[in-house]
């Protein structure tokens, strides 16, 4: 199989999807359950204004603003118009984990506190913030295995409502991320291995305890459809900015992917509103091309990167995955437009020019998506429309860290 050959030899590839129907009705999903999912977070906006100042002003809302990259663009010397969306900057965690990780708390909360009668669909769950609320959450445990953000939206929210979290990291998490855990009240292990060793940990001891819930990256509808939710929000929000998006200006997004949920969640929500006017790639690192592999070799989640002699070790920290997830593998065969490998030499650069060029400081993983822009654009894949570059993470890196990436200086 070529494309096997090319990710072994850590070639830089663009996969374009042959199997691309776009036929969301052979989905086991609908926009309806995205809408039970907005319903979901609205319902909890009262709470969550209530317990994190920083959604005072959009309403208790996690949401993240779309912008144009002119000078960047001119920098790239692109011929299509380039924006960003930028998760980076969503409140509360700082990345694309607040919209799956923190959906999926919050659901398990309100499903919690409805069966023992303490809340009803009605109420004004501000409530949820009063010590009566704490106090029974904190008799349930909430686990997860993470590379860092996932870590960090799970225990962030779960940790303000009381519950007893416990994070599961590979030892290649970075360290700021372990010490903020740590001072949330968030129990942190780590793992030597790889990610998915510890995924397996969390998985076995949660599975032993009937008061815990595991917050699954691989295999959870819960944190698919968090994620999904935003692309109803960026349908919304490309039309209060007047950007009319149809045959002739087609949306061609970039999302940068490690197990699949967070690009899968949102490419299925942007398919869902936009259809086929809307192109979703996903970006991976050479060096850790999971959902790539999956895809082109037809084997989803039973092939990982180390079958192909691959250590699945690399710069971008947020994407160092091996195996795909199964369940968004699958649904992406039908909806996803193509997968882009990018080596880990031009993260930094690419981080760099989006911070010179523009002031915007995303984390490495997270600049990936520029890449496929001009990937994009030379190979004439992409030759109308808009460029939107998603954005997954970075606000919450500490200066001193920060500084030290833009110097290139941390591996
Ligand atoms: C988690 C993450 C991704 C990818 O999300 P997956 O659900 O693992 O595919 C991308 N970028 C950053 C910064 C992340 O933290």
């Amino acid at each position: 199989m070529e494309y096997k050959k090319l990710l072994a030899n850590e070639v830089e590839i663009f996969y374009k999807n042959e199997k691309l129907t776009n036929n969301l009705s052979k989905l086991d999903y609908t926009k309806e359950d995205i809408l039970e999912a907005e319903s979901r977070l609205k319902r909890f906006s009262s709470y969550l204004k209530k317990v994190f100042p920083e959604l005072e002003e959009t309403n208790g809302i996690i949401e993240s603003k779309v912008v144009k990259l002119d000078k960047l663009k001119e920098h790239l010397n692109l011929n299509l118009p380039m924006y960003i969306k930028l998760d980076s900057h969503l409140p509360i965690s700082g990345s694309v984990k607040a919209r799956g990780g923190i959906y999926e708390v919050l659901k398990f909360a309100e499903e919690i506190a409805i069966k023992e009668g303490m809340l009803s669909l009605e109420d004004d769950y501000e409530k949820l913030a009063s010590p009566e609320f704490k106090e029974f959450f904190s008799k349930y445990k909430i686990a997860v295995g993470s590379t860092g953000n996932l870590g960090l939206s799970i225990g962030i929210i779960s940790a303000k409502l009381g519950f007893h979290v416990t994070v599961h990291m590979s030892s290649d998490a970075r360290q700021w991320k372990k010490d903020l855990l740590r001072s949330k009240g968030a129990i942190v292990i780590e793992y030597p291995d790889d990610y998915e060793k510890a995924v397996f940990e969390g998985r076995r001891i949660a599975s032993e305890d009937p008061m815990c819930h595991f917050v699954d990256d691989e295999n959870s509808l819960d944190l698919f459809m968090g994620y999904s939710v935003a692309g109803k929000r960026l349908f919304d929000q490309l039309k209060e900015m007047g950007i009319v998006i149809d045959d002739d200006n087609p949306l061609n997004v970039y999302i940068p992917c490690g197990v699949g949920g967070a690009p899968g969640g949102i490419t299925f929500g942007i398919k869902t509103y936009f259809g086929e006017n809307a192109k979703v790639y996903f970006i991976e690192p050479t060096k850790a091309p999971c959902m790539a592999l999956g895809l082109a070799t037809g084997l989803h989640n039973d092939i990982s990167v180390k079958d192909i002699g691959l250590d699945g070790q690399t710069l971008a920290d947020g994407l160092a995955v091996g195996r795909s997830s199964g369940l968004v593998s699958k649904i992406m065969e039908d909806i996803l437009d193509g997968c882009l490998t990018i080596s880990d030499d031009k993260l930094y650069p690419y981080m760099k020019a989006l911070h010179d060029e523009e002031n915007i400081f995303i984390e490495p993983s997270a600049a990936a998506g520029i890449h496929c822009c001009s990937t994009l654009e030379n190979n004439k894949e992409v030759t109308k429309g808009i460029h939107l570059v998603w954005a997954t993470g970075g606000n919450m890196v500490p200066s001193e860290e920060k500084n030290q990436y833009l110097q290139g200086k941390l591996d």
